[in-house]
């Protein structure tokens, strides 16, 4: 069981994020901002895939005044997803040009790291969050390890240089992101900024950099934490790395948001994002979407493919039925069905699951006992095996989650 830091609940729009709130998806669109039509659809698509935020970049004038038609025309489609403002280098200057924009934004969020130099990134900061501490709005304090404030660096290189016992640069950079985010928040508190409207994030390319950082942030802080592993690459890669980052922070409790960063390629579409921090937080027990199916990867003890076929079209029958499921019984999302390979596994993982499938293999006789919740109900023989199977799950599901 996973034990979550306690963190205060900020609330984004009607989305509440924090301790004692689920886990939060967000994602981030790739459309020109001044492209309304582009990006409204893509926030929609986003939104439909389940990110429950939805990020958009403002970086100039026409970004600034679509924004205000973006998110207009979202509520005209019945889209309540809040949508997050995310600015870089003239977030304090948009923000107060457009006062409209500043009201339509659910969050704002800042990156301390390029907002200026000296006197002028403090002047900006105060600018940024009165605009936000006028409208009520919370903020995201965003550093980054790619435009991380360079002279925060620079003064802790050069103190580091001039300790008897310096640390080795990767280490006085991390701290250095860790020591940005705190001092951004520090300020924004001094401002005014209640810590319920205050999210941290801290997002760097190296996975052991990250841990590390976030890690710290966690134990120096008890600010509400997003999570993202910046820069994650394509597909597979970008997809394993996120996972095992975020995985790891998540099962220490640290993260009440998270976003997955892939690289865009034309095959891989962007909500890609969103299935994969839904199966990080279903994979770790933190929130449940859809059915969970365990499927052995089968071996030579196998002579068919039937339990893969099988394991496919359960699959396929649960994305068919899972809205229309979700409705009548609620807490399906958390079923565990077994579809397995052999006798080897089979039992047992069929017995673990709520309803399990132990199909025959090689030398096996052709039967496959089915498993509901732990004890053998029945042995399924003969070429209906499939739908018979469906059935059971059916009534298995209208028996235990029926309100
Ligand atoms: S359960 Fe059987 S078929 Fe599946 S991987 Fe294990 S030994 Fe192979």
């Amino acid at each position: 069981m996973i034990k979550r830091r306690t963190t205060p609940t900020v609330s984004i729009g009607h989305i509440k994020i924090g301790y004692g709130h689920p886990i939060v998806i967000q994602s981030m669109t790739n459309t020109p901002t001044a492209d309304v039509k582009a990006t409204v659809e893509q926030v929609l698509e986003l939104a439909n895939a389940g990110s429950e935020l939805v990020r958009i970049t403002i970086n100039d004038d026409a970004a600034a005044q679509a924004a205000i038609e973006i998110c207009k025309e979202l509520k005209d489609r019945g889209c309540s997803n809040p949508i997050i403002g995310d600015f870089h280098f003239n977030g304090h200057i948009l923000l107060n040009r457009y006062r409209e924009l500043a009201k339509s934004l659910a969050k704002y969020r800042i990156n301390p790291g390029n907002i200026g130099h000296g006197q002028k990134h403090d002047e900006h900061f105060e600018m940024f969050l009165k605009v936000a501490l006028e409208h009520e709005k919370p903020v995201r304090i965003g550093v980054n390890g790619g435009s991380l404030d360079q002279d925060l660096l620079k003064d802790m290189m050069d103190r580091n240089a001039r300790n008897p016992r310096p640390n080795t640069p990767e280490k006085v950079f991390c701290e250095a992101v860790i020591e940005s985010a705190l001092r951004s928040a520090e300020h924004a508190q001094n401002l005014g900024m209640p810590e319920d409207r205050i999210i941290l994030s801290a997002k760097l390319s190296d996975l052991q950099q990250l841990l590390y950082v976030n890690q710290e942030l966690a134990r120096r802080s008890g600010l509400t934490i997003h999570l993202g592993l910046t820069e994650a690459g394509l597909r597979t890669e970008g997809t394993v790395k996120s996972s095992v980052a975020l995985g790891i922070l998540l099962n220490q409790g640290i993260g009440d948001t998270i976003r997955v960063s892939l690289t865009p390629d034309p095959e891989t579409p962007r909500t890609r994002e969103i299935e994969i921090c839904k199966n990080i937080l279903q994979s770790l027990g933190l929130r449940y979407f859809s059915p969970t199916i365990t499927s052995c990867p089968g071996c030579g003890r196998t002579d068919n493919t039937l339990y893969q076929q099988l394991a496919l079209d359960i699959n396929h029958y649960i994305l068919q039925n899972l809205e229309e499921w979700k409705k009548k019984y609620p807490g399906v999302e958390s079923l565990k069905i077994a579809v397995m390979g052999c006798v080897v596994n089979g039992p047992g993982e069929s017995r673990d699951a709520d309803i399990g499938i132990s199909l025959p293999g090689k030398s096996e006789e052709p039967q496959a006992p089915v498993f509901m919740d732990g004890k053998q109900i029945c042995v399924l023989k003969g070429p209906a095996i499939k739908n018979d199977f469906l059935r059971l799950l059916d009534d298995y599901i209208s028996k235990r989650f029926q309100t």
